[in-house]
């Protein structure tokens, strides 16, 4: 089977085009399993040639990792590209990932450095004379010292230059350049690009690239990175984190329905689509087939909108079919009967599909008044001619272009499993879609260099330093703090100054909302959803309090007065656990684990979309990378260092607590609660 990258890019047509789609390891079990059936819908309906598996940097999701990257390679038979960084990661651990994707029969790896490497925190373990992992050439090397060819390596490039602000003269490619050609030189067999909006910055840069006279990119694959606008507030932290321009004209066009999220979508899938065929338009291109690269965050209406307005999908191509009158005994095909369109997620799993040379599929497209089964032509010399699986064209393909626009518009039950968690708006999510968790899937981490973390927290030496800190952020005096690089949404302007309240007397907040009762869909702070419809919030606060506090909030959180109107959830490093649920909760009496609905829209012809959800499992989720996170802070700082232990020692005393009030129509209860 052909499983490298290259040698599918090469078994196209010249003027052929492909694209890939990249998927990072879901949170939770529940999400995992929601991915599955998604990939398996995905897969049959959009025919990407291949899929990425993202890698959490210093390895942080190195089982999920590798867990998913099984799931599409073994189980669904999907050519697989998994992520892989090199820094802060012991080479036993980078031997361990390239060992586990042979073993998955993975051919392909995106060679990455990840976090800035921090040298002191280095395996005290590890022998001396281990590899030095300081730059993403150094595993291009290694790989190629350890594997020879076996792996098809790709690495990162970025059209508007690197952004962590590590060159002294600031971002720019020109400055990455003679970075780039050296880890081309070096062994790698493709390009994939940071995502970006700008075209012409894109364009500059790939006539830049085929034009250098290194000539180390004359011929190899470029991937434009492209990420489908899932919503308005989702893109311009994906903008602001990837440090890639937002044109003008785009972001206006953006601005002019943000109260909107489904125009936004539909904006959003306009303006990717032209993206799309200014890349086809652009002069400089090396023949050869084109290239895409989709940054899905798991979810799949949009992309398949893209895909399908830009004419992306693969088809079998006309003088490869034969077209033939359904049924077709399955003695003609050599194969089980025709699976019908499957949908609801209970299509069945893939055999393995590389020993078919039979591509076909049912369509009941366009004018065709009765269904009709295409037959793929069998390879005339199967000896070297690449089966039209091989060249990414899977056999028993479902791909019909009314699939497609069932999953793009949302309609019947493939498109309902397609659209549920549509509308991924807050901190939270739904712990069920395969959507949530962080933005990219590249794990935990405070997402800046040294420099830029030390020039926005100095070098904390007492708790009262970190109120500060805290404090000021919701002030709106500095951007970020490193559980969220965002400042305070507008909408919490109204409970600004119980937030400032709770952080000056050391109770962190990172994430809060107040509550709404029954606001316009496109109110200007509080809409979100198709128009037409109203909105709800409950409000609730999530922070971290000293242990000695935790236990007087407790006892009255526990209490008659309260008990009944609030829901709480509550964790230490240790991983100790408590929640309203645990206590009697609500209902004073032993219960189940409790799903708080905290923000839901009621639209003109839908159920009620209940966008964000907070429950134990998502609580826990994220509570595990929440206290990592006091841990990378730490790392900032040189080891032995004031602020390294004080930032480890807070991490260990904390509680991680989540309360959310029922009574949403008393939009100040939480805080008199909490305040007073
Ligand atoms: C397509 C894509 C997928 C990604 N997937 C993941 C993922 O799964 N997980 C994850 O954690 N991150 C991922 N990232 C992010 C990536 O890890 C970060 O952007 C990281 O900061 C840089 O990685 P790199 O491989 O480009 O590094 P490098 O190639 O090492 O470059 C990093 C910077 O250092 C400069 N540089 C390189 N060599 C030298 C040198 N010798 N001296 C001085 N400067 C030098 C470069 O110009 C560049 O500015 C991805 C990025 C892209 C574009």
């Amino acid at each position: 089977m052909m499983d490298k990258i290259t040698d599918k890019i090469a078994a196209l047509p010249a003027d052929g085009e492909y694209f890939s789609l990249e998927f990072f390891p879901p949170k939770t079990q529940m999400g995992f399993s929601n991915l599955r059936v998604r990939l398996q819908r995905m897969e049959r309906a959009l025919r990407p040639l291949f899929v990425n598996v993202t890698w959490g940097a210093g390895g942080s999701t190195a089982q999920k990792s590798i867990e998913l990257a099984e799931l599409c390679q073994r189980e669904l038979g999907l050519t697989t590209c998994l992520h892989l960084t090199c820094t802060n990661m012991s080479q036993a651990m980078v031997d361990q990932a390239l060992q586990d994707a042979r073993a998955l029969g993975i051919r392909n790896i995106l060679a990455l450095r990840g976090d800035p490497p921090r040298a002191e925190y280095r395996d005290a373990d590890e022998p001396t004379g281990s590899e030095e992992f300081t730059w993403a050439i150094d595993l291009v090397k290694y790989i190629r010292k350890k594997y020879g060819s076996y792996f098809c390596i790709g690495v990162a490039a970025y059209p508007e230059g690197h952004g962590d602000g590590s060159h002294p003269e600031g971002q720019s490619f020109e400055h990455d350049l003679p970075y780039l050609v050296d880890k081309v030189q070096a062994g790698a067999d493709f390009i994939m690009t940071q995502l970006f909006f700008d075209i012409k910055a894109y364009e500059k840069f790939e006539t830049t690239l085929r034009d250098d006279p290194s000539g180390a990119f004359k011929t190899i694959p470029i991937l434009p990175g492209l990420m489908p606008i899932q919503s308005y507030a989702m893109i311009k932290r994906t903008a602001k984190l990837s440090h890639a321009e937002m044109p003008e004209e785009i972001m206006a066009r953006l601005n002019a329905v943000k109260g909107d999220d489904e125009k936004v979508k539909m904006v959003g899938v306009d303006i990717l689509s032209e993206l799309i065929e200014q890349i086809r338009e652009i002069k400089s291109r090396t023949p050869g087939p084109r290239g895409f690269h989709f940054y899905t965050l798991n979810l799949e209406k949009s992309i398949s909108f893209i895909l399908e307005r830009t004419k992306l999908i693969p088809d079998v191509p006309e003088d490869e079919e034969a077209v033939v009158d359904e049924p077709v005994p399955a003695a003609v095909t050599g194969q089980r009967s025709i699976p019908r369109i499957s949908v609801n997620g209970n299509v069945p799993l893939r055999q393995s599909r590389s020993h078919s040379r039979t591509a076909r599929r049912q369509s009941s497209v366009g004018s065709d008044p009765h269904n009709r089964v295409i037959v793929g032509r069998a390879a005339a010399h199967p000896e070297w001619e690449a089966s039209s699986t091989e060249a990414g064209l899977p056999a028993e393909s479902i791909n019909t272009r009314a699939n497609t626009l069932a999953i793009s518009e949302g309609e019947g039950a493939l498109g309902r499993e397609a659209t549920w968690d549509d509308f991924p708006n807050g901190r939270f999510g739904d712990a069920r879609s395969p959507a949530y968790g962080e933005i990219d899937g590249y794990g935990v981490s405070i997402h800046m260099s040294v420099t830029q973390a030390v020039s926005l927290w100095g070098h904390p030496k007492t708790a009262s330093d970190i109120n500060d800190i805290f404090v000021r952020h919701i002030r709106g005096e500095i951007s970020a703090i490193p559980w969220s690089e965002e400042d305070l949404l507008p909408e919490s302007n109204i409970i600004k100054s119980s937030l400032e309240a709770m952080n000056k007397k050391g109770w962190w907040t990172v994430a809060s909302q107040p509550a709404v009762n029954d606001l316009p869909s496109n109110h200007g702070t509080f809409g979100w959803g198709p128009a037409s419809g109203f909105v709800f919030q409950k409000s609730f606060v999530e922070f971290f309090i000293p242990s000695a506090d935790w236990k007087i909030l407790y006892d009255k959180l526990t209490s008659e007065e309260h008990e009944e109107v609030v829901c709480f959830y509550a964790s230490n490093a240790n991983g100790d656990f408590v929640s309203s649920d645990s206590t009697g909760g609500t209902s004073r009496a032993a219960v189940s684990a409790s799903t708080n609905a905290v923000t839901w829209g009621v639209f003109p012809g839908k159920e009620i979309v209940t966008p964000t959800i907070i429950e134990e499992v998502s609580f826990r989720a994220w509570c595990e990378e929440a206290f990592d996170i006091w841990a990378e802070w730490a790392k900032v700082y040189g080891r032995g260092s004031d602020s390294e232990k004080l930032l480890n020692e807070i991490g260990q005393d904390r509680w991680l607590v989540n309360i959310i009030h029922h009574d949403y129509v008393d939009t100040e209860a939480l805080w008199r609660l909490l305040t007073n």
